[in-house]
C-alpha cells in the first residue's frame, strides 16, 4: 500500500520560473523551507529555529503543488506527496500506519520534502467534518502531529502541507513546532493571469495578433490552472484547423469553452 499511497519523485522537473503571479509566495518558501535545507548552519549559529511546517492555502489549482516541487527541485530534495483524502478514502484503517511510513521515508530518501495535500482530510475541526469524528481519521491526525513533534532531530526533512480550506483546519496542527509558517496561496490577479499564459505558451508558435494584456483582462477570477487549460486548448483549435500557429481567435475560443463547461457544471453555477 505504500507505494500506492505515496507519490515519490526523486527529481521533479518544477522550477520557479514555471509559476506565474505568485512571486511574494515563492520568496516566502525559499526563506521558511529551501534556507534552512541548503543553509542549516546559518540558523544554528543564529540561534533561529526555522519553521517546523508550512502550510500553503487558498483555491485550488493555484501553484500549490508545484511550489512544493520547485522547491524539492532547488534544493536536489526528493519528493514524496501523499494525499489526505486518499488516506481517507481508499486506505480506511491504514492511515496511521501509513504516515509512519511516509516521515520513515522520508528520512531514509534525504533531503526531502513532504508534501501533504489536501491537509483537511485528516485534520479537520470535529464540529466541521463528518470524517474528523471518525476514530480512524483522529488516529491519523495524531500520527501526523506526533512525527511532527519528534521533527527537530530528523535532519534534512521539511514539510509542506496544502489546503483549500482552511477555515476546517483543527487548530491543533497550526500550533509552534507543528505547521507554524502560514503562507496564502490566492487567486491569480490580472499580472498574474498574463504571466501564467505567457509561461504555458513559452512553447508555441503564436501568431503576431495575440494580446496577452486583453486575454488577462478577459479571463477575470480563473485559476492558474484554468488559465493553463485556456492555453491548452487554444493549441487544440489551432491544430483543428490545420494551422501552425495560433492565434488570438484561438485563445478566445478557447475562454469561451471553458466559461461554458463551468456553466454546465452543477457546483460552480447558482
Ligand atoms: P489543488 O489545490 O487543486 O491541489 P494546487 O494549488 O496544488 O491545486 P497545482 O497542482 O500546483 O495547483 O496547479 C495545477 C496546474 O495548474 C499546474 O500543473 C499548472 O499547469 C497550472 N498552474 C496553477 N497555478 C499556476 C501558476 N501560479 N503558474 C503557472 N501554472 C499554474
Amino acid at each position: 500500500a505504500r507505494a500506492q499511497a505515496m507519490e515519490v519523485d526523486e527529481s521533479p522537473d518544477v522550477t520557479y520560473g514555471d509559476i506565474g503571479g505568485i512571486d511574494e509566495q515563492i520568496r516566502e518558501v525559499r526563506e521558511a523551507v529551501e534556507e534552512p535545507l541548503i543553509n542549516p548552519e546559518k540558523f544554528r549559529e543564529a540561534g533561529i529555529e526555522p519553521p517546523s511546517g508550512v502550510l500553503l492555502y487558498g483555491p485550488p489549482g493555484t501553484g500549490k503543488t508545484m511550489l512544493a516541487k520547485a522547491v524539492a527541485n532547488e534544493t536536489d530534495a526528493t519528493f514524496i506527496k501523499m494525499a489526505g483524502s486518499e488516506l481517507v478514502r481508499k486506505f480506511i484503517g491504514e492511515g496511521s500506519r501509513l504516515v509512519r511510513d511516509l516521515f520513515e521515508l522520508a528520512t531514509e530518501r534525504e533531503p526531502a520534502i513532504i508534501f501533504i495535500d489536501e491537509i483537511d482530510a485528516i485534520a479537520a475541526k470535529r464540529t466541521e467534518s463528518k470524517t474528523s469524528g471518525d476514530a480512524e481519521v483522529q488516529r491519523t491526525m495524531m500520527q501526523l502531529l506526533s512525527e511532527m513533534d519528534g521533527f527537530e532531530a530528523r535532519g534534512e526533512v521539511r514539510i509542506i502541507a496544502a489546503t483549500n480550506r482552511f477555515d476546517m483546519l483543527d487548530r491543533a496542527i497550526l500550533r509552534p513546532g507543528r505547521f507554524d509558517r502560514l503562507i496564502e496561496v490566492p487567486e491569480p490577479d490580472f499580472d498574474g493571469r498574463e504571466q501564467i499564459l505567457r509561461i504555458h505558451t513559452r512553447g508555441m508558435n503564436l501568431a503576431d495578433d495575440v494580446d496577452f494584456t486583453e486575454l488577462a483582462g478577459e479571463t477575470e477570477g480563473h485559476s492558474g490552472a484554468e488559465m493553463a487549460s485556456i492555453a491548452t486548448e487554444a493549441g487544440m483549435f489551432a491544430i483543428r484547423e490545420d494551422r501552425t500557429d495560433v492565434r488570438m481567435s484561438d485563445f478566445e475560443a478557447a475562454i469561451e469553452k471553458l466559461e461554458e463547461d463551468s456553466a454546465g457544471d452543477p457546483i460552480t453555477s447558482p
